[in-house]
C-alpha cells in the first residue's frame, strides 16, 4: 500500500498470475459463443439513464440504488451501463439488425459497474461475458444458450456449478400468478418496504436473501403451476434438450433474478464452492424488451457470465491458471556493441514470429543469464565483443546446456528451424 492513491472502493486490479486466470476464463466463454455463430458486439460504456430505467426496470434495485448515473456538460442524464442486454437491444434495433436473417446472434465481453455494497464476489465494476440470440421463439436457442454456458464451464475445469432452472410465463399467464402470488403475500406479516414491494412487484419478494422472509415464502403459489398451455410446453421442450445434451439442471420455482425483462426462460449457474455471492452467471428470455424501449416486437434469449467470480470459483476449486506466456530466445548482449547487434537479432526474430527477450540494463553476464533462465526462454543467444568480431553468436540450450556457435547471417532461420 502506498500514502498515494488506491484502486477506487469496490474496484480492484487484477494482476498475474489471476489475470491469466481471468483471460482465460474470457477465452472459454468466448470460444463457446463463438462455436455457436455468436457475433462480436461492442456498445458504449454509457447510455442515456432512461435505456436502463425502461429496459431494466424502474422498481429493480439495479435502477433504484446501484447505477452511476450523472449529467454530462450537456445536461443528458448519462448512466454507465449496469448490464448488458438492454443495450445490445437498442444497438439491434437502431441498425435495423433484425431486419435480416434470424436470429441474431451476439456476444460481448465487457466491464459492467453497479453501485453495490462491495463484499467478496461483490464490485462496482466488474466482467462480464454475454450472448444474446434475438428475433426467434425458438425453445432450442435457450437450450443452445444454457448448453454453450454450461460447457464453457465444464471446459474450465469447475465441477461444483449448478443451473437452476425456472419459467416465469409469458404475458397471457404471468399476470394471474403475480396476482396470485400478491394475494398470498398481503395475507403474510412483512415490514413495510416488503409490503410496498409487494405492491410494486412481487416476483421480487421470492428475491429477498433474508431467512424469516424465505420461511414465510413456503406456501407461496409457484409460478410453475400457473403457466400456460404454450409456456409450458416451451419450457418442456428447453428441459428435453438440456437433458438430451446431458446438462443437468435442478428446477427452482422460486427464482426470478433481479432485472425486469425476463419472460419464459430464466436461468442461473451457481458456483458451490463460494459464499454468499455464489451466482456466476445467468439470463433468461426478454421476449417484452424491446418493445418496453420503444422497438417492435422483437423477443430475445441471452446470458451474462460473470467473469470475476468464475475466477474466485476456480480459485476454490484449485484450479491453477495456465503457464505466463513465454519467449523462445533470450538475448544476452555483452558489451555496448553487442548490445546493438542483440536488439536487431531480437527484432528480427518478433518480427519473424519467434518470441524473444533481451538482457536490459548493465547486466553482467552471470545476472543475465539468470534472467534468462527466469524467462523460460528455451535458448539464450549470448553475444560477446569476440563473438561479435566472429559473426556469430553462442546458442545456449537452457534446457540441456548445450551451447553452440551459430552464425549471425542466417541466424533467424537457424533458430527458426531449431525451434521446430
Ligand atoms: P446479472 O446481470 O445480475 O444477471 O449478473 C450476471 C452475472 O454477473 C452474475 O451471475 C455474476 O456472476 C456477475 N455479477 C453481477 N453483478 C456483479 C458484481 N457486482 N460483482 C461481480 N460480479 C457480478
Amino acid at each position: 500500500m502506498t500514502d498515494g492513491f488506491q484502486a477506487p472502493k469496490g474496484t480492484y486490479d487484477l494482476l498475474p498470475p489471476d489475470s491469466r486466470l481471468a483471460l482465460a476464463v474470457r477465452t472459454a466463454m468466448i470460444d463457446a459463443a463463438r462455436s455457436g455463430g455468436y457475433e462480436y458486439i461492442e456498445t458504449p460504456v454509457f447510455e442515456d439513464t432512461d435505456l436502463f430505467a425502461r429496459g431494466v426496470g424502474e422498481s429493480t434495485d439495479v435502477v433504484t440504488k446501484e447505477m452511476y448515473t450523472f449529467d454530462d456538460r450537456g445536461g443528458r442524464s448519462i448512466t454507465l451501463r449496469p448490464e448488458g442486454t438492454a443495450a445490445v437491444v437498442r444497438a439491434v434495433i437502431e441498425h435495423g439488425l433484425a431486419r435480416g436473417q434470424l436470429p441474431v446472434k451476439l456476444y460481448y465481453s465487457a466491464p459492467f459497474f453497479r453501485y453495490e455494497r462491495p463484499q467478496a464476489g461483490r464490485y462496482r465494476h466488474f466482467w462480464q461475458i454475454g450472448a444474446e440470440a434475438l428475433g426467434t421463439e425458438d425453445p432450442a436457442v435457450d437450450a443452445e444458450l444454457i448448453v454453450l454456458a454450461a460447457d464453457a464451464y465444464r471446459a474450465l475445469g469447475l465441477t461444483k456449478v449448478r443451473l437452476l432452472l425456472n419459467s416465469l410465463g409469458c404475458r397471457e399467464c404471468r399476470p394471474a400468478y403475480r396476482a396470485a402470488l400478491q394475494d398470498y403475500l398481503r395475507g403474510v406479516d412483512l415490514d413495510p418496504a416488503t409490503r410496498q414491494r409487494v405492491e410494486a412487484n412481487p416476483l421480487r419478494v421470492l428475491d429477498d436473501r433474508r431467512p424469516e422472509i424465505q420461511a414465510l415464502l413456503a406456501d407461496a403459489p409457484l409460478v410453475t403451476d400457473h403457466l400456460c398451455a404454450a409456456c409450458k410446453a416451451f419450457h418442456e421442450e428447453v428441459r428435453r434438450l438440456l437433458t438430451d445434451s446431458g446438462v443437468e439442471f435442478v428446477d427452482e420455482p422460486r427464482l426470478v433474478r433481479g432485472l425486469d425483462y425476463y419472460t419464459r426462460t430464466l436461468f442461473e449457474f451457481v458456483h458451490t464452492g463460494l459464499g454468499a455471492q455464489s451466482a456466476i452467471g445467468g439470463g433468461g428470455r426478454y421476449d417484452g424488451l424491446s418493445e418496453m424501449i420503444g422497438g417492435p416486437p422483437l423477443p430475445g434469449v441471452g446470458w451474462a457470465l460473470g467473469v470475476d467470480r468464475t475466477v474466485l470459483a476456480m480459485r476454490a476449486e484449485k484450479i491453477a491458471p495456465p503457464p505466463a506466456a513465454r519467449v523462445d530466445v533470450f538475448a544476452v548482449p555483452l558489451g555496448e556493441d553487442a548490445r546493438r547487434t542483440a536488439f536487431l537479432l531480437v527484432t528480427e526474430l518478433r518480427r519473424a514470429g519467434v518470441g524473444a527477450d533481451l538482457g536490459y540494463g548493465q547486466r553482467g553476464l552471470k545476472g543475465a543469464m539468470r534472467a534468462a533462465d527466469r524467462s523460460g526462454a528455451r535458448y539464450a543467444l549470448i553475444l560477446g565483443e569476440r563473438d561479435l568480431a566472429d559473426g556469430v553468436a553462442q546458442l545456449k540450450d537452457l534446457t540441456t546446456g548445450d551451447q553452440e556457435p551459430v552464425a549471425l547471417a542466417g541466424l533467424v532461420g537457424t533458430v527458426k528451424e531449431k525451434l521446430q
